[in-house]
């Protein structure tokens, strides 16, 4: 029952996103900010970040989050990833939902706020 399956579902509306677009993602998208939006309370730590580990139940902050590598590690359990992995595992998003997730952070991210270009759209609808 791991989640493990999505290279199987690749097809039907698979946005397919490549190595370098998910690179991109968890580069513009705050990990912290990430974790917060889904209910984690973060604290500041040094020069990292602590938090209680959403995926084991806990009273010390064992999660430690690096926004800069964009990795998280929980002393407690083990569990450790990146924002992909914390949005299939804690959210229950297949891969697809949490690539979608992440495009949906990354554009609205005030950091980010810039203008986006109306591109013209070429009649690729792939309905048939
Ligand atoms: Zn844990």
């Amino acid at each position: 029952m791991t989640g493990r399956r999505y290279f199987e579902n690749r097809g039907a509306h698979d946005p397919n996103p490549d190595r370098q677009e998910v690179d991109d993602l968890k580069a513009r998208v705050d990990l912290v900010a990430l974790l917060q939006k889904h209910g984690v309370t973060v604290q500041k730590q040094g020069r990292g970040f602590k938090a209680l580990c959403p995926f084991h139940a806990e009273t010390t902050p064992s999660l430690s989050i690096d926004p800069k590598k964009g990795l998280y590690k929980c002393f407690g359990c083990g569990k450790a990833g990146d924002h992909l992995t914390f949005l299939q595992e804690h959210a229950k998003l297949s891969f697809a939902e949490a690539v979608a997730e992440l495009r949906r952070h990354a554009g609205t991210s005030p950091a980010q706020a810039e203008p986006v270009p109306i591109t013209k759209k070429k009649n690729r609808s792939p309905t048939t």
